[in-house]
């Protein structure tokens, strides 16, 4: 039987390249999006609408998910956005929007789940998180906040499903700068900057994050939880 694997933000960018991959290793993959999911077939993918920050909409979606499948052995939280300003400029809407979306939508998407796992002691959960909620970065003091947190909830969360002898882990994904729509808009000059800071000399793609989260949920990592692994090319040393 296929292991089922949710994905958060499938649409586009990473979550999509990690939702493509996890099929191509033999996942079944929910989908999990505002919108529809314009890519995959019925025999591989389920898209269900979902706008992560609501409580109700991610409580029904995880209960069709478990009446549909019975199981879910992967949840990765990959929804995320950004809207970034220097600290003065920075309003209470755009903090809350980073918040809700990047925090409150992993937290409850993964409180969701656990007691799934926990019945049937086994579940990895992958948070997509950046180096940004370690390193820091000039304009994002929200988006900062809300993936710092979520390595704390993380590793939070390892300690906590660990308890009874579950083997559920817990583990983040740091991404460097990714090449998808949300670094799209950064001026040439930033990007070029990045590239001479990174040891390895270029931007990431999306298959580098894809091929990080695919170890994480798979049994080659069944003695690792509560990490954080940066893919990065060495941007944060
Ligand atoms: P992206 O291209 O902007 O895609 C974001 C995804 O999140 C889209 O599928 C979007 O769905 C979904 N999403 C946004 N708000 C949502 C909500 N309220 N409910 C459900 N889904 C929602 O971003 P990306 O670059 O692939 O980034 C994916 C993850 O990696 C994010 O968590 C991001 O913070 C993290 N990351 C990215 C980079 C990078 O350099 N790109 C670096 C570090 C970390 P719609 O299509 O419906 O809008």
């Amino acid at each position: 039987m296929k292991r089922i694997a949710i994905v958060s933000g499938a649409s586009r960018g990473i979550g999509r390249a990690i939702a493509e991959t996890l099929i191509d290793h033999g996942y079944y993959v929910v989908g999990m999006d505002l919108e529809p999911l314009s890519w995959g077939s019925v025999e591989q993918v389920l898209s269900i609408s979902v706008d992560v920050s609501d409580r109700d909409r991610v409580s029904e979606a995880i209960a069709e998910v478990r009446a549909h499948f019975q199981r879910i052995d992967v949840l990765v939280n990959n929804a995320g956005l950004t809207r970034d300003a220097l600290l003065e400029n920075m309003c209470d809407e755009d903090w809350q929007a980073v918040i809700d979306v990047n925090l409150k939508g992993a937290f409850l998407l993964t409180q969701a789940v656990a007691p799934q796992m926990m019945e049937q002691g086994y579940g990895c959960v992958v948070n997509i998180a950046s180096i940004v909620g370690l390193d820091g970065n000039i304009g994002q003091s929200n988006y900062a906040a809300s993936k710092g947190g979520l390595v704390a909830m993380s590793r939070s969360w390892a300690k906590e499903f660990s308890r009874k002898g579950a083997q559920v882990r817990v583990n983040c994904v740091a991404p460097g700068f990714i090449e998808t729509e949300m670094t799209a808009n950064l001026p040439e000059k930033v990007s070029e900057q990045i590239k001479v800071r990174t040891p390895l000399k270029r931007m990431g793609s999306t298959d580098d994050i894809a091929q990080g989260v695919l170890f994480l949920a798979s049994d080659k990592s069944s003695f690792i939880t509560g990490q954080v692994l940066k893919i990065d090319g060495g941007l944060v040393l």
